[in-house]
């Protein structure tokens, strides 16, 4: 618990609330928010309310207050929590992680920065230059990350548009000596469309403002976002964001990572070649479809090393395996070939964002690193990823980040109730059982395999002949109809807000969520051409060629039943869940105050929904089911002493706990303590009020 400020600030604990109810909660959080108190601790999470301004609570001062310190000692903050993550991880050789969540644009990414700031600023003391070097390309991996993953979105200019977690490792030293970054589902559907007011990702625009003529020359492209069609839509919005000096810095710092002009080069003629790409349009002669461009074919070819007659022949022919085993050409259709180049289009940007995590991850990964010699390698975590998302048209990517935030709110839950239950348990105290709402049932309702949505979903997507959304929500509805978290007909069927031919909602913990099925089927299947595959495969740029081993694959040999994208996302959650859950968890827990980015705003009834969905008020119930206060014995005393007649001016007791004891007893709250091995526990905030009350006027 943070060292008590003036109360003019609001309480700087939420377990030290009066009670525990919404009304208070809000009012303390709004006024904290109105006081320039951004950050207010419950226990040891740390609640951030977004300032949307900068604030002077950063930087090398603040950080020289933090550092070493215990957690309550401060005035809660970022820079506490990930002392705290860091101590652990050094004094006691644990590995920890720090577990920063929030909706789109509350301020999730700018923590996780302040965060790695501090961490840099902390460590190698002695300028060891392996390690500042690490520290160099660990910080400068955010703004490559952040100029291919990120786009402006209604909600937020610089929204990242992946999930993020990031490994530090350190020596015994305490030095970081590498890292890996694993990346979530980026959201590739931004490159072929975006929603009104938005942006394709922030690359595009840096590249065709910032590259040099000679470079735009080279990949054929013109200066002016509006000439393309992938990235028209965001040409003309002003972000505040310079994207002509940022491409500068992106491509700086990817030297500074150890990109070769190589791969920097293949890598814009990737971005070179989507824009190209989406401009391709299709004509029909008949049943038979050309392309009229052969201009631009020649171009993507001559930027992909590849011959433009393949290209062509990729964009207006698939290869198909007959039942007996021939394989025949077969020429789309005007929206065949639509939806084919825009798949391939999204492909080659995930697969570029990948490999670029990749390269990262090849310079950051440890090496020589012998643990029989330099000591035990652990690990810091920071995980930055998207948090509960309800809008108004809620599709497959909204169901996948949602799913998503259950099993990081069960891990929560699960963690928190953990350590509570383990603090008691090495101090001697009993433990009472707390009751909380367990969303294992909404986890198992998305996840279960052979009966949950994930598998309905992958079953459509693998039958033969047309399964269509339509068919397989019926099969939702009949299946799991009468599932307590999923609304179908049968539960509701009077219900005037759902279209149950288009609809089925799922009660998540954080509330109800109405899903439409469109394009649930093509987005679970996510299917790419072979032809696509193959063509890039043999490219002659050995960049390009190294991000397409699939396409070696010749059509007979292609498997049949690929990995759906749901179930990649799955995997790849129930990894990162496994993962995150043998570590020390540290929590941010970030709050958007307002949707229209004012640093004055603090809508209620915003918050409010954010509180309930984050589970905060459930959170402080956890932390003071048993006591909302704990303090080690020779750090009470320090505090209060001057409260009571044994402890001052002179101690006059044998042990720091038999000193707090004649303090609480003198107070007379007893009844309201708990002695542990090293620490006093006290159950209601009421006691220490008293306390604080006396001692300051006493001072
Ligand atoms: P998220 O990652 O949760 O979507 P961001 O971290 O990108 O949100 O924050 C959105 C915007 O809010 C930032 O671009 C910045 O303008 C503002 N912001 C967030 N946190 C802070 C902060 N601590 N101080 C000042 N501005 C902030
Ligand atoms: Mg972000």
């Amino acid at each position: 618990m943070a060292e008590l400020e003036g109360l003019e600030f609001g309480k700087s604990d939420f377990v030290l609330l009066d009670e525990v109810n919404m009304e208070q909660f809000m009012e303390n959080l709004q006024l904290r928010f109105e006081k320039g108190r951004i950050y207010t601790f419950i226990g040891e999470v740390v609640v951030s309310v977004n300032p949307y301004k900068q604030m002077d609570i950063y930087g090398k001062v603040a950080i020289e207050a933090y550092r070493g310190r215990e957690l309550y000692e401060n005035p809660p903050h970022l820079y506490a929590v990930a002392d705290a993550a860091y101590k652990a991880m050094k004094r006691r050789a644990k590995d920890t992680c720090i577990v920063i969540s929030g909706e789109s644009g509350a301020g999730k990414t700018e923590a996780s920065k302040y965060i790695m700031q501090y961490i840099a600023a902390i460590t190698n003391p002695n300028q060891r230059e392996e390690v500042e070097s690490v520290k160099n390309v660990l910080l400068k991996s955010n703004c490559v990350l952040e100029a291919f993953g990120n786009a402006k979105t209604n909600r937020n200019d610089n929204s990242s548009r992946f999930g993020k977690y990031m490994d530090i490792n350190f020596n015994f030293n305490g030095d970081p000596t590498g890292g890996h970054i694993n990346n979530y589902l980026l959201e590739k559907s931004r490159v072929v469309q975006q929603h009104a007011g938005e942006r394709n990702f922030h690359s595009f625009y840096q590249l065709l403002r910032g590259g040099t003529d000679d470079m735009l020359s080279n990949l054929h492209l013109q200066r002016n976002p509006e000439a393309y069609v992938y990235s028209k839509e965001g040409a003309s919005v002003i972000t505040g964001f310079n994207d002509g000096s940022l491409h500068k810095a992106v491509l700086s710092a990817m030297k500074v990572i150890g990109f070769t002009s190589e791969e920097i080069s293949s890598i814009y003629k990737i971005i070179a070649t989507i824009l190209l790409l989406g401009n391709l349009e299709f004509e029909c002669d008949g049943e038979i479809v050309q392309l009229p461009g052969a201009g631009s074919v020649s171009h993507v070819a001559e930027l992909t090393g590849t011959e433009p007659e393949t290209v062509s022949k990729a964009l207006l022919y698939r290869t198909v395996a007959t039942g007996g085993g021939e394989v025949i050409e077969k020429g789309h259709n005007k929206l065949e070939a639509c939806f084919g180049r825009d798949a391939f289009a999204k492909a080659l940007y995930e697969r570029l964002f990948a490999w670029i995590v990749g390269r990262i991850n090849t310079v950051i990964e440890v090496k020589n690193y012998n643990p029989a010699l330099h000591g035990k390698n652990t690990v810091i975590g920071v995980l930055d990823i998207y948090g509960f998302e309800i809008f108004d048209n809620n599709s497959f990517e909204q169901f996948c980040i949602n799913y998503c935030n259950e099993k990081l709110q069960q891990l929560f839950i699960e963690l928190i109730l953990q350590q509570e239950q383990e603090e008691y348990h090495r101090e001697g105290i009993t433990w009472q059982h707390i009751e909380y709402f367990n969303n294992q049932i909404i986890v198992d309702l998305v996840e279960q395999l052979h009966k949950g949505i994930i598998s309905i979903l992958d079953e459509a997507c693998l039958t033969v002949g047309k399964v269509t959304d339509t068919v397989c929500l019926e099969t939702m509805n009949t299946k799991l109809g009468q599932h307590p978290h999923f609304t179908s007909r049968k539960h509701c069927p009077t219900d005037k807000t759902m279209d149950f031919q288009r609809h089925f909602r799922i009660r998540h913990y954080a509330g109800d969520v109405t899903y439409s099925i469109e394009g649930f089927l093509d987005k679970n299947k996510d299917p790419l051409f072979q032809d696509f595959k193959r063509l890039m495969y043999n490219s002659a740029d050995p960049v390009l060629k190294e991000m397409w081993p699939d396409g070696q694959l010749s059509i007979t040999e292609v498997t049949k039943r690929p990995l759906t994208a749901a179930t990649l996302f799955k995997n790849s959650i129930i990894a990162l869940v496994e993962n995150l859950a043998c570590k020390e968890p540290y929590y941010v827990r970030c709050i958007k105050p307002n949707d229209v980015k004012s640093p004055v705003l603090f809508d209620d009834a915003r918050c409010r929904h954010q509180v309930a969905y984050l589970g905060l008020l459930e959170n402080v119930r956890v932390r003071r089911a048993g006591f909302a206060y704990r303090q080690p014995y020779a750090r009470f005393l320090q505090r209060y002493k001057m409260t009571c007649e044994y402890t001052w001016p002179n101690h006059l007791m044998d042990t720091d706990r038999e000193a707090v004891e004649a303090i609480v007893t003198q107070h007379g709250f007893e009844g309201d303590v708990a002695y542990g091995h090293t620490k006093l526990f006290v159950r209601t905030p009421r006691s220490l009020f008293t306390l604080e009350q006396e001692r300051a006027a006493l001072i």
